[in-house]
């Protein structure tokens, strides 16, 4: 939720500042806000001006034009997600503290009694954020110490909540400060300028160097130098690391939306999740892996824990890894994982979810998890976000950016993800030979192209969502890995198309859900192969029979060569063959596209659905 962009370059005054934050924010947008704004501080005494403005960026671009601010060596800027006080131009930050400019992404728990304290010193507060104490706080602070950075210590130390703070002085063109608890913010290494973001995105079209800063450390940026402190003014070290991917991979790349995009990049997302997963003698090696071997062997149950399309993702997992391996798991979503009772302990690996790294929900889980002595395994796909830096291992998909807010190729990745996890514990618990792991690597393998073919044959399926684009409800009906298919098809509906959309375990029709089917109620149903389990395949063409039987509109998936569906279906999407338990990467590609393009029929944002943000960084 919001953004946050910093920058300082070469102490001479330009445009680059601005250009850079205005950049750096727009690449921010995806992840959701209701207002912008930016600090400029220009050299040789030039001083501190500001801009700000509710509503899209374009409203801030406006008034910049309307009114100019002066050239500047140093820059700030905010994108806002209100949690404080109303989304208005005053709210909006930067808040301003003498020559003091701060901006602020997360919540102030104790602004109250800290707002109270400045009151009573006098301080007079022009908005109604809780953001406004710490530029307060910041510019006492520095009154006392006239160091930026340690009074940017202070303040840290005094807050509770979480935050990401940035600030400049005016009297300081060529310092940027920033702290961060529990919120995101990294580093964007230059030539001779240096940049801060909350994620990558932020200044991806300027370097790839990036430094990955830990909880609790306050950064001091100038044109050459970056320094990292605790909240003390211990030095700290950050870890240096390359993006892996580029601008070009941020943009829509010739799509209609981000949506559509990433959708297509899935055969890639898949394929580059399984790269460099094998050593030279074919065995799976996970190097990035920091459990020891015998804890894993020793594990007697597996929780994964995630919220949203993640948690659906755990659902796939638990199908493969229990039957790989032999080993317990349970998916649970996050929060309420975090705030029952679980039965976790030494002998349990905890599996985290989540495309971020800074769910809110799963990271309080997380941390619950470790606290009972379990251990915890990330899956993500932002390098150096919370939830791999506080795990005890991390498994990386390397899905590249995923702009759109309703999750498509992070899904298969992360599907991809629990797979390569489910086979390297097979190997290690010897519940596999190496040759069947290296059969089902192989198969693996061979999935980025099949997903290819599914989008080969995705016409027809756009098809039928622009024929079906005034419906008030589409059901999903799966079975066994189809069901979690099921499930996220509904959920990617609901997000993009705001219309009313169920999956359900096609096994459960008959104890309530068929009571819903009527005339023209259109259903998907996830079909087996016919290849797998030999009843299961049987039993959901009965499923698919007696829902049609009650007049809905049967949608199939089924996979190629299985002509039992045709009988019963109104449409029929065919899927290339491939083993069982891998074919949530092929059955769930049809799905988005349905949604992608029914909303996209009803003329809605597909990439920024109404009321959602990208990662939920409140519980
Ligand atoms: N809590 C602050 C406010 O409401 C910051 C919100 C944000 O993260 O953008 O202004």
């Amino acid at each position: 939720m919001c953004g946050i962009v910093g920058y300082v370059g070469t102490q001479q005054a330009s445009t680059r500042p601005l250009e850079v934050v205005l950049e750096g924010l727009r690449r921010l947008e995806y992840r959701g806000y209701d207002s912008a704004g930016v600090a400029l501080v220009a050299p040789d005494g030039g001083g501190l001006s500001t801009a700000k403005k509710a509503g899209k960026l374009a409203n801030l671009v406006g008034e910049l034009q309307a009114h100019p601010l002066p050239v500047a060596s140093a820059a700030i800027g905010h994108t806002r997600w209100a949690t404080h006080g109303a989304p208005n131009d005053v709210n909006a930050h930067p808040h301003v503290a003498g020559p003091i400019a701060l901006i602020h992404n997360g919540i102030v728990e104790n602004f109250a009694v800290l707002k109270a304290e400045l009151l009573a010193d006098g301080v007079q507060f022009r908005s109604e954020t809780d953001t406004e104490v710490a530029a307060h706080l910041l510019a006492r602070a520095y009154a006392e110490t006239g160091d930026l950075s340690a009074a940017m210590c202070g303040v840290a130390r005094r807050l509770e909540g979480t935050f990401t703070l940035l600030a400049v002085h005016a009297d300081l063109p060529d310092v940027v400060v920033g702290a961060r608890h529990d919120s995101p913010l990294v580093v964007g290494l230059g030539e001779g300028e240096n940049f801060l973001g909350s994620d990558v995105a932020a200044f991806i079209a300027h370097t790839r160097d990036a430094l990955e800063l830990g909880q609790d450390q306050v950064v001091t940026l100038s044109p050459d130098g970056v320094e990292v402190t605790d909240f003390f003014g211990v030095p700290a070290q950050g870890r240096r690391y390359r993006v892996d991917w580029d601008a070009a991979a941020a943009e829509k790349g010739g799509f209609a939306s981000f949506m559509d995009k990433e959708i297509h990049d899935q055969p890639q997302a898949v394929g580059d999740t399984l790269l460099g997963r094998t050593d030279l003698a074919g065995n799976l090696v996970l190097d990035d892996l920091r459990i020891d071997e015998s804890v894993l062997r020793s594990i007697d149950k597996i929780v994964v824990i995630a919220c949203g399309t993640a948690a659906y993702a755990g659902h796939v997992a638990k199908y493969a890894i229990e039957h790989w391996c032999r080993i317990p798991v349970e998916v649970e979503l996050a929060h309420e994982f975090r705030y029952r009772d679980p039965v976790v302990g030494p002998r349990t690996l905890v599996v985290a979810i989540s495309q971020s790294g800074e769910t809110m929900d799963t990271l309080m889980a997380v941390r619950h998890a470790r606290e009972q002595g379990a251990k915890v395994l990330a899956i993500c796909n932002t390098h150096g976000s919370t939830i791999p830096r506080e795990s005890d291992a991390v498994l990386y998909t390397h899905a590249g950016p995923e702009i759109a807010v309703a999750s498509t190729k992070a899904f298969l990745s992360q599907i991809t993800a629990a797979y390569l996890l489910g086979l390297y514990l097979a190997q290690l618990r010897g519940n596999k030979f190496p040759d069947e792991i290296a059969e089902t690597f192989d198969q693996l393998r061979a999935m980025p192209e099949r997903i290819q073919t599914v989008l080969d044959r995705a016409d027809a399926v756009r098809k039928a969502a622009r024929e079906l684009a005034d419906v008030p409800s589409v059901l999903f009906l799966g079975r066994h890995v189809g069901f979690p298919v099921a499930l996220e098809g509904a959920l990617k509906l609901k997000e993009l198309a705001y219309i009313h959309a169920e999956g359900f375990a096609a096994g459960e029709l008959k104890h309530g859900p068929i009571a819903l089917i009527d005339e023209g109620q259109p259903v998907f149903v996830v079909v087996p192969s016919p290849r797998g389990r030999d009843s299961l395949h049987s039993k959901v063409i009965s499923n698919i029979q007696e829902i049609r039987a009650r007049g809905a509109r049967t949608l199939v998936i089924a996979e190629d060569g299985d002509d039992a569906v045709e009988a019963y279906a109104d449409d029929v999407f065919y899927v290339p063959q491939c083993p069982t338990l891998l074919s949530p990467l092929l059955a769930t590609v049809p799905l988005q596209v349905f949604a992608c393009e029914l909303a996209t029929a009803r003329g809605l944002d597909v990439d920024q659905p109404r009321n959602l943000a990208k990662s939920v960084t409140v519980e």
